[in-house]
């Protein structure tokens, strides 16, 4: 072994759901099935390349701008990064520190406790109950910071404001940070309700789903001036220049466009709840979901197997291989097209276990 080989920082990286590079049906990282809003395409149309010279607006002023008018918020109660992930990172690196452990579930993004190894913040996990809801009593004892997503993923389960509020009531002197890349999805409010009240509390959105703009790496958080002027300097420190001049210009068109965001939205949720029935009607069992994807165990086909039989047949949706969920599918909501062929797709693989009398009239159950 060459010495300088333990001077080399060894983390063990988040995996990210696969990108196949041939055309599949890719239901496995929660992307949205529909383009962003007309107005991004208009927006990158007119943009002025000889503007590119320029080092682009390290505070992302035109999104900014128009996030706070969106939400009903001050520009200094903002902070943009190039995606929730970037905006996490700093959330963590800015607000995580000291020797208690930070707090989160134990089914969660898992991207979670990569940044605490990274960043050499303690974390301790707090069991989600047997139906994969979170348990407020969980928070109540000492910590670092706390930290969950609401909606939850991969559960897909969102809880009330009440218990967000009663979270944030037991832990009042470090940050509390709300994690909401699904939360458009969500019948529960957002927590930018109670961003007056405390504080200590972070809020963080995304463009990745609801918005239709993965591509595009825009995020941003909600919080108290005090907060986000702690983020700006960490950020500040690392890099000022993240965020490029085409993503704050058709980030800004995109919010301006609140009735395309509207309808995107309502007709994933259509979808959602279409798909859920008939995968009820398939065997499958799953918390009713507050997200853009499901997350659904079958009554008597192993998860790993379906997952792999419809990677099989170019379906790809995501798998975990972890404690307590590596018999459940994350399975994304696509268009209602892209569901439909899942679904034909699953009652072939299932089809020893569907009874005859659960299929439409006129279809038998194929042999796996
Ligand atoms: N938080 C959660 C809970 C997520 O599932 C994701 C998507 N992988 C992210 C944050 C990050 O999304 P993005 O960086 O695309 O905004």
């Amino acid at each position: 072994m060459k010495l300088w080989e333990d001077k080399i920082r060894r983390v063990v990286p988040y995996t990210p759901g696969e990108q196949p590079k041939r055309p599949v049906i890719k239901l496995n990282t929660n992307e949205c099935p529909y383009p962003p809003s007309p107005a991004v395409q208009e927006a990158l149309d007119s943009l002025d390349t000889s503007d590119l010279r320029l080092y682009p607006d390290t505070e992302a002023t035109p999104l900014a701008d128009a996030l706070a008018e969106y939400y009903g918020v001050d520009p200094d109660q903002i902070f943009i990064g190039v995606g929730s992930d970037d905006v996490l990172a700093m959330a963590f690196m800015t607000f995580f520190q000291g020797e208690k452990p930070i707090l989160f579930p134990d089914i969660t993004y898992s991207f979670y406790d990569v940044w605490a190894q990274l960043f050499r913040i303690p974390y301790e996990t707090v069991p989600l109950d047997e139906e994969f809801r979170m348990t407020r009593e969980g928070y109540y004892r000492e910590n670092g910071g706390v930290i969950f997503p609401n909606p939850n993923a991969p559960t897909a389960i969102a809880q009330d404001l009440d218990g967000i509020r009663d979270i944030l009531d037991h832990n009042q002197d470090v940050i509390v940070i709300v994690d909401e890349a699904y939360v458009d999805f969500s019948s529960k409010p957002s927590a930018l309700a109670l961003l007056e009240e405390y504080e200590n509390l972070l809020v963080v959105q995304t463009f990745s789903k609801s918005r239709a703009m993965a591509g595009m790496r825009i995020g941003y958080a909600f919080g108290s001036p005090e907060l986000i002027r702690a983020m700006k300097d960490v950020k500040y420190s690392f890099n000022s220049y993240t965020m490029n001049l085409p993503a704050q210009t058709a980030g800004a068109a995109a919010v301006r466009d609140d009735a395309y965001f509207q309808d995107t939205v309502a007709r994933v949720i259509h979808t959602r709840e279409k798909t859920a029935a008939a995968l009820k009607e398939l065997g499958f069992v799953f918390p009713p979901s507050d997200a853009n994807f499901l997350f659904a165990s079958h009554r008597q086909k192993p998860a790993r197997e379906i997952y792999e039989e419809l990677k099989k047949r170019d379906i790809f949706v995501r798998y975990f291989d972890k404690p307590r969920i590596s018999n459940y599918l994350r399975i994304t909501i696509g268009t209602d097209e892209q569901m439909e062929t899942l679904l034909r797709q699953l009652k072939q693989i299932l089809g020893e276990f569907i009874a005859k009398d659960t299929l439409p009239s006129g279809e038998r159950p194929l042999s796996s």
